[in-house]
């Protein structure tokens, strides 16, 4: 811990809808398990929000100076198309249709995924842990809690949710607030049963498949998480996150697991925390939908991936954040003057590691750790850093002391990133780089001759071909993006 714990850092616990001060249950460690993605197709940028809050939350804590442990899971097998236990493995699925093994899906897909998480300058958890390397011990779990808390019917081994005190509580189930809508599936005793184990049909084979005591099959999506977040973090750990699409039937599943588990009311983390949804006009951008945008589509027209992770910064991470195009490329151009703030005082700064003293950088400090420690309210750390930037006549080793402060908070990369790594990058571009810059050398040769015909044709000829011309901005120049 250091001197940034000393304001205590306030979340929200969906557990109880209410802020909480955050109070580890090892002194100075943090542990956190983030849900992971189901890799049997590629993460849209919905998802990547779940992970950009996820590392908010993960280097807001170690800022802070506790020692954080963060696991990430990828589900490869067990996740079916509804979360509650009705349809097929979403990875068989998806395998049947590309006419290649569930293994290759899920490598290709958690490749694609952790390029992803890269791009975004996303940290690397302690530990990505995967759901088919834990089987035998999901097998254990399941062994341990079988009798008392669960029952077997022609298609698995469910858990009876009767069993547990309080169940859905986090979905708050029983009020108008909750919305988990359970799908009825046959043998079962009561309606929010779920699967812990799922037996694979009579006369089937399926791809990913284990013997386990009640036939064969594979483990259920929701006790994946359950053994995997106790298994690394501890019966009671701090803090377990996800999309709040999964407050509503994949947690409180794992929250009954892990009582019946640890025979304890206590749910397994302390705090429970879910980021909103990203949407867009036509809603909830969701898989299913068929067509949804990856972080590859917004690179393929020219625009930096980081502009998405600043996108996601200025709103909440409990508000529903809209996409538009309009809205990422004005998160592309805050970056830019961000990190043409930055360049500036790394200009001037002699490149010392400086101790933070000059009385109005220490009061932005205080401001910077006020705002996170507020629910992670990253959107009000932005103008905080703009306000630094602003200064001038501070001095520049403390000012990049600090500017690296943020970052380790926001994780926008400012001390690497340059202008030039944002400059959008145009795919059909029917003039070079080089004779751009031709152009407008002879354009500012033109305007010092006072010739403002040719000056302005020079103009004209470039933005037929896709060039917007900057003056004031190092670049120049920049490819104009087509939304
Ligand atoms: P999945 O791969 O479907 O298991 O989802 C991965 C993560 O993305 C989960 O934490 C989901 O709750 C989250 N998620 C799904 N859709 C969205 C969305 N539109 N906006 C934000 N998070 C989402
Ligand atoms: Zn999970």
């Amino acid at each position: 811990m250091n001197d940034n714990a000393t304001h205590p850092l306030k979340l929200f616990n969906s557990l109880t809808r209410e802020l909480e001060i955050f109070t580890p249950v090892h002194p100075g460690e943090a542990r956190v398990y983030t849900c992971g993605p189901t890799v049997y197709n590629y993460q849209h940028i919905g998802n990547m929000r779940a992970y950009i809050f996820a590392d908010l939350l993960g280097r807001t804590l170690s800022w802070k100076g506790y020692q954080l442990t963060h696991i990430i899971n990828i589900t490869d097998v067990g996740h079916l198309t509804s979360d509650a236990d009705a349809g097929d493995d979403k990875m068989e699925k998806a395998a049947a249709k590309a006419g290649k093994s569930a293994w290759d899906i899920a490598k290709y897909y958690t490749d694609a995924y952790w390029l992803d998480i890269d791009r975004l300058n996303i940290r690397q958890p302690a530990k990505w842990s995967i759901a088919t390397d834990h089987v035998e011990e999901m097998i254990e779990f399941a062994k341990k809690i079988a009798d008392k808390h669960c029952y077997e019917c022609e298609t698995g081994l469910y858990f009876d949710t009767t069993t547990v005190p309080d169940y859905g509580a986090l979905a708050r189930a029983n009020t108008d607030e909750g919305e988990g809508r359970i799908e009825t599936v046959e043998g079962k005793r009561n309606q929010n049963d779920f699967a812990i184990w799922r037996k694979t049909p009579p006369g089937e084979t399926r791809q990913m498949e284990w013997d386990s005591p009640w036939g064969k099959g594979a483990p259920g999506w929701h006790l994946e998480c359950s053994q995997m977040s106790m298994k690394y973090l501890g019966e009671t750990f701090d803090i377990h996150t996800g999309g709040i699409d999964h407050r509503e039937i994949h947690h409180p599943n794992e929250i009954a697991q892990n009582q019946a588990h640890n025979c304890s009311a206590h749910s397994g983390a302390n705090i429970w925390m879910h980021n909103n949804f990203l949407i867009d006009r036509a809603g909830k951008m969701s898989k299913s939908s068929g067509d949804f945008l990856r972080l590859q589509v917004l690179i393929d027209k020219g625009i930096h991936p980081l502009a998405y992770r600043l996108m996601c910064l200025q709103a909440h991470y409990r508000s529903e954040l809209e996409f538009t195009w309009e809205n990422l490329v004005a998160a592309l151009t805050r970056l830019k003057r961000i990190v043409m703030g930055v360049g500036k005082q790394r200009a001037k700064a002699a490149g010392n590691q400086a101790v933070i003293e000059h009385p109005r950088l220490v009061q932005i400090r205080q401001q910077l750790n006020e705002a996170i420690s507020d629910d992670l309210n990253s959107s009000k750390c932005l103008p905080l850093l703009e306000d630094l930037l602003a200064q001038k006549k501070l001095p520049a080793d403390q000012c990049l002391s600090l500017i690296a402060e943020f970052d380790h908070i926001l994780g926008l990369d400012l001390l690497a990133l340059k202008r030039s790594d944002l400059r959008v990058r145009s795919k059909d571009a029917t003039i070079d780089e080089t004779d751009i810059e031709q152009k407008i050398d002879q354009r500012q040769q033109a305007k010092s001759d006072k010739d403002f015909a040719l000056a302005d044709a020079i103009r004209n000829e470039l933005t037929a071909q896709g060039v917007d011309l900057m003056d004031g901005d190092p670049l120049r120049w920049e490819w104009r993006i087509e939304i």
